[in-house]
């Protein structure tokens, strides 16, 4: 655990979270503020700060995990259509500095992200 990881401490349990779906080395929850009507964050235990550092720490099997999570997540949530998104390093857009794919679903997704 990261001391000063906003993710770490949910995950810990010291700050809360809307949990759906839980293991030893994943987790997923609910975004505090959704950018479409589900929009989901899974999000390895052990902290990582971003995919490029994940990808350099983390056995491939768990890298597999992660996004194979994402994608069974949007089977059982019906989920024909989404958008994962993983923002990486300030120009990428992430502002919380512990690995976090979004998963985005239930409107028209546009492109270029912007
Ligand atoms: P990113 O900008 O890609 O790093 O995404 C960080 C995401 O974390 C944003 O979509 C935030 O809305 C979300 N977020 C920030 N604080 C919390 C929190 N306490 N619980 C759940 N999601 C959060
Ligand atoms: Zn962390």
């Amino acid at each position: 655990m990261e001391r000063n990881c906003l993710f770490c401490k949910i995950v810990a349990g010291e700050i809360p979270g809307s949990f759906v779906y839980r293991d030893d080395e994943i987790v997923a929850i609910e975004d505090v503020n959704p950018q479409a009507p589900t929009h989901l964050l899974i999000i390895p235990v052990e902290h990582a700060a971003n995919l490029s550092r994940f990808v350099e720490a983390a056995p491939p099997a768990l890298v597999a995990k992660l996004f194979g999570v994402v994608g069974r997540l949007g089977s059982e949530l019906g989920l024909e259509e989404y958008r994962a998104v993983v923002n990486t390093g300030p120009a990428g857009g992430q502002t919380v500095g512990h690995l976090h794919v979004h998963l985005l679903a239930g409107r028209q997704m546009h492109w270029p992200p912007g």
